[in-house]
């Protein structure tokens, strides 16, 4: 029976960064290449990430090592362009920093609720949060109904603080502030993309792994928890150590661990459609949509990030875990939008491909945070640390997986 110190599952940025600091391990992975979120679709000159993947950094030290393992014809760094697309006007982003660009009715009402806001010390949910911070008019033109899309649930299921770092906070000052001069402050203000997509750091850190510590259509189906041992579709094994980066509610099952509700997320549906020729909007990185009639909350420009002379985009919609999806309708549903906010207008569709990411956007709230606290206390105890967005069943970025895998393998030294 193979027997190994760290037996990581899945091989996402999550899993091959922990294999990348360690030494006797076995990194499994179900699919047939490495990559998880990360993996880049390239067809007809078009390069489509499963989602667009950006890269920004908060921390200087992994910015180096990204740019330094990076062939410098490869990277692009731009400083983002983004927009929100409402009542046929466009808003720089956020919101609520630039309620001076709405038209006069919309920007008194905005600016009358906000001054009048009944702020509170603490909040109970994260709907309680948007109205006490920003008052009616901002939560209601922008906050509630654009969230609302992006996680297809009641916002007031939601910890007040679900989006930790990447929600954009702004208080008055900073508000009124911002009327005059712009804040560019916020987490991706600049951010890097390797022109062939997000998958060729993944091929990069692929270069640090021995072929033969990562097997390939190889599936976790069951745990021993007590005997440190694996049962995968190819076979037992042995760990010291067991790494987990799927996603949270899946371990669970497979430790029979019960989480009734507590573990749940949204599901999202991307479409990437390569177009025959560019949009009329040249400059713009990604769009926001928070109206209804659209069934899309967001749809990005890789064409505008990438240079290229075809209008290539990426466009996601929210589903409930337990919707089921209707392909074909969504995507009628979606050339109708575009043509309605003007992105396409007589665009013939070259290619397009479909991708659903589920999880997606967990949903954070007082009880799962309860939850995970208790449970990887005990599955500690036991040799297994589940890291990485989904392990964790957290908001975060590709950096944020990244030093979690770091943290991990030093945590777990420490130990020893
Ligand atoms: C819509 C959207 C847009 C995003 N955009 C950005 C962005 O622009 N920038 C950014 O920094 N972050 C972005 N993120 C976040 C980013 O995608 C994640 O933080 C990161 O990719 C998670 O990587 P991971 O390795 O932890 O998980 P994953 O990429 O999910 O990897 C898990 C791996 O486990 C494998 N697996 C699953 N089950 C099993 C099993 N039973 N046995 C073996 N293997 C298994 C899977 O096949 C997969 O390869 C975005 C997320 C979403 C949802």
């Amino acid at each position: 029976m193979k027997k190994v110190k760290y037996l990581i599952v899945g091989s996402g940025i999550t899993g091959l960064s922990f294999a990348s600091k360690a030494d006797n391990y076995l990194l499994i992975e179900k699919e047939d290449k490495a990559g998880g979120l990360c993996k880049t679709i390239r067809r007809n000159g078009y390069v489509w990430d499963y989602s667009g993947h950006f890269f920004h950094f908060k921390e200087s030290r992994l910015k180096r090592d990204f740019v330094d393992i990076m062939n410098p014809r490869e990277l692009i760094i731009k400083n983002k362009c983004t927009k929100i697309y409402r009542k046929n006007l466009f808003i720089d982003f956020p919101f609520q920093k630039n309620i001076h660009e709405l038209d006069k009715v919309d920007f008194i009402n905005c600016l009358y609720d906000l001054y009048f806001r009944q702020e509170k010390n603490k909040y109970e949910n994260f709907e309680e949060m948007l109205y006490g911070k920003f008052g009616k008019s901002i939560t209601e033109m922008f906050l509630k109904p654009y969230n609302e899309k992006l996680y297809a649930c009641k916002l007031n299921i939601l910890d007040a603080d679900a989006m930790g770092r990447f929600f954009p906070y702004a208080d008055f000052k900073e508000i009124i502030f911002n009327m005059r001069q712009k804040d560019k402050t916020s987490y991706n203000e600049t951010f890097l993309y390797p022109r062939n997509g997000a998958e060729v750091f993944i091929n990069l850190l692929m270069e640090k792994i021995e072929q033969d510590k990562i097997w390939f259509n190889c599936e976790l189906i069951d745990i021993d928890m007590n005997n440190h041992m694996a049962i995968t579709s190819k076979g037992c094994v042995l760990y010291e150590y067991l790494i987990n980066t799927i996603p949270l509610n899946l371990l669970c099952n497979l430790l029979k661990i019960s989480y009734n509700n507590i573990l749940s997320a949204n599901k999202v549906l991307v479409f990437n459609i390569g177009f025959d020729k560019k949009s009329q909007y040249t400059d713009i990185h990604w769009m926001y949509f928070p109206e209804k009639k659209y069934n899309f909350y967001r749809v990005g420009f890789y064409d505008n990030i990438l240079e290229q002379n075809r209008l290539s985009i990426y466009v996601e919609i929210g589903f409930n875990e337990k919707d089921v999806i209707n392909i074909e309708k969504e995507l009628e549903k979606t050339i109708s939008g575009l043509r309605k906010c003007g992105i396409v207008s007589d665009h013939r569709i070259v290619d397009y491909s479909t991708v659903v990411m589920n999880p997606a956007y967990v949903h954070i709230n007082k009880e799962s945070e309860e939850f995970k606290r208790y449970l990887f206390k005990e599955l500690n105890r036991k040799g297994i640390y589940s890291i990485g967005r989904y392990g964790k069943w957290t908001y975060c970025s590709i950096e944020d997986c990244i030093l979690d895998a770091i943290n991990t393998i030093k945590q777990i030294r420490c130990y020893e």
